[in-house]
């Protein structure tokens, strides 16, 4: 019988020590309370696949959160459970976390013709996701440890690199799967099945997509503009017509595809820099996806995918200072401008805003421009403080800032470059303001 294969070698191989021990130690607690316990879902793929992953999803044939509780007494770690759902999440003090589901048959509605008795829980557990790539299980009890559990053909279909559902409601039941079948897709370089891709072609031409709450649909959308290269999936929605299905003004076009393909270049670049902070990507792509757009339409979007009040504000104000600062920097003249004109047109815009700009303009110097900004001024600093200002006995006040602002300028423009120049030239400042406006002659020595 299909489904006999067994992973031990995978595991012992593929796995961290640890993770091994620990999926051991779950197999024997659910044997001694009498259940059976399967590692399921993207830990299996993943395994197969050879592509690391650490999130740990058991499902126990029993009560998965009783279960949940004597995992976290055994191994250490404290339990946050869901009774309504019947999961727990484990949190190990080693930082580790596995995730608990229930499989009980008499949670699950099925359609009258299938054979519900002969199916055990597992398989029906395993019969409720997504794709058969998805709904492979390893058996973990001490007898069966590493044998998998494959009810649906899904080894063929990780070896043909195809994504299919499991069945033909699949779509119906929960339409965020169009946008997870796209982003698997992607990831792994398979195909959407041709079946499946009409399921998904007929599930969005009877407007399935408008039954979706925003925020699962913005869910799933962050989800695919965080994965690597999220360009090729945005284009793949674009081309189901999904974009448009969320959203009309979303639909992709040429300007928006160019400044997403730029988006995707400009985003790789810059996390091979391996510098902190790490912009938040999907922010960047978002910004592609409203090119063109009036500030009513994206509001449009926003509220289409439930930005939040905040979140929508934060999203236009951004917007707002992309375009407030735009021209000035497609202007600087990289040969002449000045080192500080450029730093102060972009200190306060957000990473997010600074990318997009680049990506907006994939003009050589513009691109020399911000690079100059993001890797080298971004982090410089002048080396002395209000304390200093305070030693020279300048009295607190809106002045520091000025004074700290003209050493820095003085800094990037290769006029203050060490702590002694930019003392003296705070101290010039200083002490032409203490002449002139405050105590005369109180300056202290210093
Ligand atoms: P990733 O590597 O992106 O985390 P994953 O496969 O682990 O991928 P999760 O979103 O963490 O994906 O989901 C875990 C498992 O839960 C999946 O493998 C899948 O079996 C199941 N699942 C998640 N979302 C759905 C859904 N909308 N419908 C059915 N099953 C789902």
């Amino acid at each position: 019988r299909r489904g006999e294969r067994s992973m031990a070698g995978h595991l012992r191989d593929r796995l961290p020590k640890g993770l091994l021990a620990l999926l051991k130690r779950a197999g024997s607690l659910a044997k001694s309370m009498g259940y059976e316990a399967y590692v399921v879902g993207g830990f299996v793929r993943d395994l197969i696949l050879g592509r690391p992953n650490l999130d740990l999803d058991l499902v126990v044939e029993g009560d998965g959160i009783l279960f949940a509780e004597a995992m976290a007494r055994e191994l250490g770690g404290r339990v946050k459970s869901h009774h309504k759902f019947q999961t727990a999440a484990v949190l190990l003090h080693d930082g580790n976390r596995v995730d608990v589901a229930t499989a009980r048959l008499e949670y699950y509605e099925y359609p009258a013709a299938l054979p519900t008795v002969e199916l055990s829980s597992i398989k029906m557990d395993l019969y409720r996701r997504d794709f058969t790539i998805n709904a492979l299980a390893i058996h973990l009890s001490p007898e069966r440890f590493g044998r998998l559990v494959d009810f649906f053909d899904a080894q063929r279909d990780l070896k043909d690199r195809m994504i299919r559902v499991l069945h033909s409601l699949s779509f119906v039941e929960d339409p965020t799967r169009i946008l997870r079948a796209i982003r698997f897709e992607q990831r792994f370089h398979f195909k959407i099945g041709a079946q499946t891709e009409r399921l998904i072609r007929n599930a969005i031409a009877n407007q399935f997509v408008h039954k979706l709450s925003g925020p699962r649909v913005f869910h799933e959308m962050r989800h695919i503009m965080e994965d690597d290269r999220p360009l090729a999936s945005i284009r793949r929605m674009d081309e189901l017509k999904l974009l448009a299905a969320i959203h009309p003004d979303l639909a992709l076009d040429p300007r928006k595809d160019e400044v997403l393909a730029e988006a995707e270049r400009v985003i790789t670049w810059y996390a091979l820099l391996y510098v902190e902070p790490k912009p938040e990507v999907w922010r960047i792509y978002f910004l592609g996806l409203c090119a063109g757009m009036e500030d009513d339409q994206v509001q449009g979007v926003a509220r289409r995918l439930g930005f939040s009040k905040h979140l929508e504000e934060s999203f236009l104000a951004l917007r707002h200072s992309i375009r407030n600062t735009a021209q000035q920097i497609f202007e600087w003249d990289y040969r002449r401008g000045l080192h500080s004109e450029l730093y102060f047109l972009l200190k306060d815009l957000p990473l997010e805003g600074v990318l997009y700009l680049m990506a907006r303009n994939p003009k050589e110097t513009v691109q020399r421009s911000i690079s100059l900004f993001l890797t080298t001024l971004r982090t410089l600093r002048v080396e002395l403080a209000g304390a200093d200002l305070k030693a020279m006995g300048l009295p607190p006040g809106p002045r520091y800032a000025q004074i700290l602002r003209a050493v820095t300028a003085a800094m990037l423009d290769g006029k203050a470059t060490c702590r002694a120049e930019q003392m003296a030239l705070a101290k010039r400042m200083a002490e032409k303001d203490m002449g002139l406006e405050w105590m005369p002659g109180a300056a202290p020595t210093p």
